[in-house]
């Protein structure tokens, strides 16, 4: 094919350019989706510039003092003196642990990715824990990658293969990179090509005298391809070929990516192609999963850590939540000890609705919160408590509105004491099925009825326990 651009990779696809990189940690946001939904109201911690919190701001309501808390916490964070430390939320269930962590999140900022996960996520039968747990560490340490983008037009001049002796020691020359010349209306240039492009060229039957664009990023040339092709249907860059203003030979422009680690991870474990962030990123298209070993992560950090070191790369440490960590063993908890120490750690926020108990995988060590001392010490600790009934009153009429059920006041307060005598997280529950209810039954608003209905039909975990107690008789075991 004649017309077929080519790039480093040789694939069909091209390589991602400016803003898509954006798209990459909002995956990760919807991947784990579900359990964010529950918190939509939540646009940050509600803090005034004193750092005190302001009743109801920013979708929170009250708990006032893990918020201020949380405040600091965000600011340590900002300022990098979180280092080697973490946070654990603990609290009654449904007192907004979840929506706290979240909160300092989005005080980080839309860029710093947020990774939530469940302590017993790490129990599979097909990978270890210590692995979840990793990946999920990678998930929440972004790359800010800033690179200029070339484009070049004009007329090949030279093509000149540059060899050296054979790097694996046999016999005869390898070729290392070819320079080629292009005449350009701004003047003369010589570009460095790294072979796999030069085996492009040659089998587009590029040759001396063609008019041709030329595509490099940060100096490395990513495609070559002829001037009278601008695209292909698969070409994902459509804009990017339609032929230059004339006069206009090449322009300059700055492409920043946002990425995880774990995204450098999953392209590259099966590489082709160059070692570097772009060809990295031009392989996150390819859908095939393999495997992703130690040894893949310790070179792509080296990687990383050169890219730094130049300039063009920013390490954006974000938020892994890890919810329930009471449900982490010994095993996991001796890992994060390490992992946290780690110059690469994003930073961690437990929660856990347990008080004392016995940590998972020892015989009968018991522990505050389930947790090992030894990570216990490293851990600042913000307790939530439960919320007044005015301030579920508002959580309900925020939540309600998000969810864009219609509500009179009468029932909202029924909704809250029901939320007081059971728990916030029941209560919001309750909202879309009553609303469903009113609908079915040819109304627009939930009326007190649709909740009591609602709410005799289903039990909530603390009647739930009342009721097994009182029938335990009847049940197995
Ligand atoms: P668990 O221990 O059961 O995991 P949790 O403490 O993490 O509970 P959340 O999931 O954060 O509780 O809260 C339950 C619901 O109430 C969520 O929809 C959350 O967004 C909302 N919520 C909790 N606290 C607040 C608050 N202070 N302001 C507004 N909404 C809140």
């Amino acid at each position: 094919n004649d017309s077929m651009m080519v790039d480093s990779n040789n694939t069909s696809t091209t390589t991602t350019t400016t803003g898509s990189g954006a798209g990459r940690i909002e995956e990760i946001r919807s991947v784990k989706s579900q359990r964010v939904a529950a918190h939509s109201h939540i646009k940050g911690l509600g803090l005034s510039e004193d750092g005190s919190a302001i009743l109801v701001k920013d979708g929170l309501v009250g708990q006032v003092k893990a918020r201020e808390a949380s405040g600091i916490v965000s600011e340590l964070i900002k300022s990098k003196k979180m280092a080697g430390k973490a946070l654990l939320l603990a609290g009654p269930p449904g007192t907004g642990k979840t929506a706290l962590a979240l909160a300092i999140s989005q005080e980080l900022g839309p860029k710093v990715p947020f990774c939530p996960m469940v302590g017993s996520e790490v129990y599979s039968s097909e990978v270890k824990k210590t692995e979840i747990l990793m990946e999920n560490f990678r998930r929440s340490i972004g790359l800010r990658v800033k690179e200029i983008k070339e484009v070049y037009e004009g007329e090949v001049t030279e093509i000149t293969p540059e060899e050296t002796d054979n790097p694996l020691g046999g016999y005869g020359k390898t070729i290392s990179q070819v320079v080629v010349g292009l005449k350009t209306t701004k003047g003369t240039k010589q570009l460095k090509l790294d072979p796999v492009i030069y085996e492009s060229i040659q089998k587009e039957k590029i040759s001396v005298g063609d008019v041709v664009y030329i595509e490099a990023v940060s100096g490395s040339v990513k495609r070559v391809g002829r001037s009278d092709f601008y695209a292909t249907e698969h070409d994902l860059e459509v804009e990017e070929y339609v032929p230059l203003p004339k006069g206009e030979v090449f322009k300059k422009k700055e492409i920043i990516q946002d990425v995880t680690l774990h995204d450098l991870d999953l392209a590259n474990a099966k590489p082709q192609g160059g070692q570097d962030i772009m060809s990295m990123m031009g392989q996150m298209m390819k859908p095939k999963k393999t495997e992703i070993t130690e040894k893949l992560r310790l070179e792509i950090n080296k990687i990383v850590n050169k890219y730094i070191e130049q300039g063009v790369a920013e390490l954006i440490p974000g938020v892994l939540f890890i919810d329930e960590v009471h449900m982490l063993d010994i095993e996991c908890f001796s890992y994060l000890n390490k992992a946290l120490e780690s110059t690469l750690a994003p930073i961690v926020i437990f929660a856990t609705n347990r008080g004392n108990c016995v940590i998972k995988g020892t015989a009968d060590i018991q522990s505050p919160h389930g947790i090992p001392v030894d990570l216990l010490d490293r851990l600042m600790i913000i307790r939530t408590l439960p919320y007044s009934f005015n301030e579920m009153v508002q959580i309900l009429t925020i939540r309600a509105t998000i969810e864009q059920h219609k509500i009179d006041e009468t029932s909202l307060t029924y909704l809250a004491e029901i939320g007081n005598n059971t728990s916030l997280r029941y209560a919001i529950q309750l909202l879309t099925p009553s609303s469903i209810l009113s609908k079915t039954n040819g109304r627009s608003s939930i009326t007190k009825e649709d909740i009591e209905e609602i709410h005799s039909l289903f039990s909530d975990a603390k009647t739930s326990a009342k009721l097994l107690e009182k029938n335990k008789s009847k049940y197995l075991y």
